[in-house]
């Protein structure tokens, strides 16, 4: 397993206080020996500043009882993790990166430009029309089944559970 929640996901990690209703707080990812484990803490203890550097942080809010589960995508955080994806030699962070790319270009963040072949890999050429920028993405070539465990861990980690299940792809 490559990505981990700190237990106790109901509250501050450093002074273990339980999240109230609607509640804002803040979620970090950290890169732990090329794991991503991501900790939760509250606002006041994130303000007095947590150990470690986070790799990328995100403000939340609690939901209200009773209310169905927010689906508004903090797209930021998605495309914050992608950049900062960028240049990664590791496997499980470039498969990552692909599916993050995969799901911005589904929610047209960004645009499928083209694509080319470099030293025998699939290279996708992405433009982010916002910015003005464009952004190359190796292709893995993962099986479907690799990116639909992908996107539920990536679901799991950033707390997006109507990620869940969906599978994300391009024109082949
Ligand atoms: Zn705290």
């Amino acid at each position: 397993m490559e990505w981990e929640i700190k237990k106790g996901s109901n509250g501050c990690l450093l002074c273990n206080k339980e999240f109230s209703e609607e509640e804002e707080y803040y979620s970090a990812l950290f890169d732990e020996n090329k794991t991503f484990i991501r900790k939760d803490f509250c606002a006041s203890c994130w303000n007095n500043g947590k150990e470690g550097e986070e790799f990328s942080f995100w403000k939340t809010k609690v939901p209200k009882k009773d209310k169905p589960v927010q689906t508004m995508i903090n797209m930021d955080v998605l495309l914050d993790v992608f950049m900062k994806l960028e240049g990664s030699h590791e496997t499980h962070e470039r498969n990552l990166r692909y599916v993050l790319a995969l799901y911005l270009i589904r929610k047209k963040v960004f645009k499928l430009k083209s694509l080319k072949r470099q030293d025998g890999e699939e290279i996708i050429l992405l433009s982010y029309p916002k910015e003005e920028r464009e952004f190359d993405v190796l292709n893995p070539h993962l099986k479907e089944e690799e990116i639909e465990s992908l996107t539920a861990e990536m679901s799991q980690l950033l707390n997006y559970s109507y990620l869940d299940h969906e599978v994300l792809s391009i024109a082949n």
